[in-house]
């Protein structure tokens, strides 16, 4: 048996899991074309060969799985044993194209195709993509991309976007492992939210071996291949004591009761529905982009309040904060983007689609205020990516003559934060996104593992802009929540408590150890952290000045040492 040793990564939340290992291959890349073209009757047999197994491969996964994804494998194993499509390669390798360049021809003219017929054909674009890329590591010989899992599995890849993430069958993936990716970037916030244990930043990941076993340790940032029994011993341990924490369902608060109410970040209605079995005392951001993603065009009104009417009757009288369209940057979506842009992540995302696409935020508001006529005042609405006092005026009058009561914007960018006071004038409330927050306020992508550091949600420069709007709200008396990333994390959750934050949201599996932290502290206790790490020059000296005034038996349980 191997020797246990520890591979060193960043995660945004907690949890614990051991498994073999599932290696995700990605898309091969096209090799240059050879000088000599291949002869065509060799590459004919090739490709056929290569097609055909793809379909058999296709049609064996539909025959094993069950419902929308059998369907989806089975007409996509169709695709696979297209003849026009096959036809169309072999007209190109007798023309000299190499076969794997034919593949990727032959698939780019069908595209065009259905891209031009509009949906639902076009939508089928991404699995023909996805027959091209397996038909090709066929003719090269290299792994299929993707991963086919057989039993719970811990999934490691380079990197995973959040459509790969959600192309997974989520059943069997028992943790992911990326060597690339950031602690807030989307798909370690899906895995979050599934309550799935994820690493980011994991050099070499990709080098163990597949079925090897590993033991993911979130809280710790730690991929630990070949866990001794100890070692495993020791994570059940954590592990029991982490689903005991979760037995206590009380509203959030202080030691000495003062309120922080503990609400969840959700992306569906079905994550509504799991979410409100939970102590969640509601949802503080629901992101509504989920429901774009991977569409050819926006869902229509009916539909989009058909899923805010299921998340509202699951949460019945608690509160549920919608938030409008965030696409743009790492959440590109299809049809909502005209031009091309050299800076995505300062480009027209969020609230700024208004200036382009104003059907899209129409289309949003009117669909939540019809369904917030008969859910009252329960249902809140916010638009991400607001820069100005102006542009929450008009968001909140556009919301509330939509018939939504409850009107605001996230605060995400630092001229907002800074603007704090004028904004909290307009709007009935401001949810702080401090995963975006972070990366404006450093300059830094937060997709960049390599600048994670910058990112890193302690960096003072991030805590105080928090103060600011914190204090905001207090003078105002609005309500200031955070639905970053940085409400999921117990130390910070107490420092936040500390700044007046009054609502902290978060992936339901995260709010057991946030509850756990908050009332086993007082308020003052956490005005005390919160100026600690206020005046702090480093984001490590940051959390070690709140660190040092936590109950010793609180940070030993809750493993933040
Ligand atoms: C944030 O930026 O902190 C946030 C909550 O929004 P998102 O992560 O969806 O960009
Ligand atoms: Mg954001």
């Amino acid at each position: 048996m191997s020797e246990e040793r520890v591979l060193d990564g960043l995660s945004a939340g907690r949890g614990i899991a051991v498994g073999p290992v599932a290696i995700v291959h990605s898309a091969p890349p096209l090799p240059e074309p050879e000088p000599t073209p291949a002869d065509p009757q060799a590459a004919t047999t090739a490709i056929d060969e290569a097609f055909a197994v793809v379909a058999e491969a296709l049609t064996a996964q539909a025959a094993a799985a069950e419902g929308t994804v059998a369907e989806v494998l089975g007409a996509t194993a169709l695709m696979a044993a297209d003849p026009a499509l096959i036809g169309e390669t072999h007209r190109l390798v007798g023309e000299g194209t190499p076969p794997a360049h034919a593949v990727h021809a032959a698939v780019a003219q069908f595209a065009e195709i259905l891209t031009a017929a509009g949906p639902p054909l076009s939508e089928r674009v991404t699995d023909l993509d996805s027959v091209r890329d397996r038909v090709v590591a066929h003719l090269l010989d290299v792994p299929a991309p993707g991963v086919t899992l057989s039993e719970p599995s811990i999934i490691v890849a380079v990197d995973l976007a959040p459509a790969d993430t959600a192309a997974l069958d989520l059943g069997l993936v028992a943790g992911i492992v990326t060597e690339q990716g950031g602690p807030t970037s989307h798909t370690a916030i899906i895995a979050g939210q599934l309550g799935i244990p994820c690493l980011v930043r994991v050099a070499g990941a990709t080098s163990i071996p597949a079925g090897a076993t590993v033991a993911i340790d979130a809280a710790a940032g730690r991929l630990i291949v070949a866990p001794s029994a100890e070692t495993r011993a020791e994570l059940e341990r954590r592990a029991g004591a982490d689903a005991a924490m979760a037995e206590d369902t009380a509203a959030g608060a202080t030691s000495d009761g003062h309120p922080v109410a503990l609400l969840a970040n959700i992306g569906t209605a079905e994550d509504a529905e799991r979410a409100a079995a939970t102590a969640a005392e509601g949802v503080g951001l629901m992101r509504t982009e989920v429901q774009f993603l991977g569409r050819a065009e926006a869902p229509s009104v009916e539909e989009q309040a058909e899923a805010f009417r299921r998340v509202v009757a699951a949460f019945g009288e608690r509160k549920v904060v919608v938030r409008t369209l965030d696409a743009g940057s790492d959440k590109p979506l299809a049809f909502a983007h005209q031009t091309e842009e050299e800076n995505p992540a300062l480009g027209v995302r969020g609230y700024r689609l208004c200036r382009t696409l104003p059907a899209l935020l129409d289309g949003q508001l009117t669909a939540l205020g019809a369904v917030a006529a008969s859910a009252g005042e329960s249902l809140w609405v916010m638009a991400p990516m607001v820069a100005t006092a102006a542009e929450t005026r008009a968001f909140v009058t556009a919301a509330h003559a939509a018939g939504i009561a409850q009107a605001g914007v996230m605060v995400e960018v630092p001229a907002a934060a800074l603007m704090a006071a004028e904004i909290l004038a307009e709007a009935d409330f401001v949810s702080l996104g401090t995963n975006d927050l972070a990366q404006y306020t450093m300059a830094a992508d937060r997709l960049s593992g390599t600048l994670a550091d910058l990112t890193n949600l302690w960096q003072p420069a991030v805590l105080r802009l928090v103060c600011h709007v914190a204090t905001a709200g207090i003078t105002a008396g609005k309500p200031v929540g955070v639905c970053g990333e940085s409400a999921s994390d117990p130390l910070m959750a107490l420092v936040l408590a500390g700044f007046g934050i009054t609502s902290l949201s978060m992936s339901p599996p995260a709010l057991p150890a946030v509850r756990f932290a908050l009332r086993r502290h007082t308020l003052d206790q956490c005005k005390a952290m919160a100026a600690a790490a206020y005046d702090a020059t480093s984001a490590e000296e940051a959390r070690a000045a709140a660190l040092a005034l936590v109950d010793p038996a609180v940070a030993a349980q809750l493993g933040l040492g």
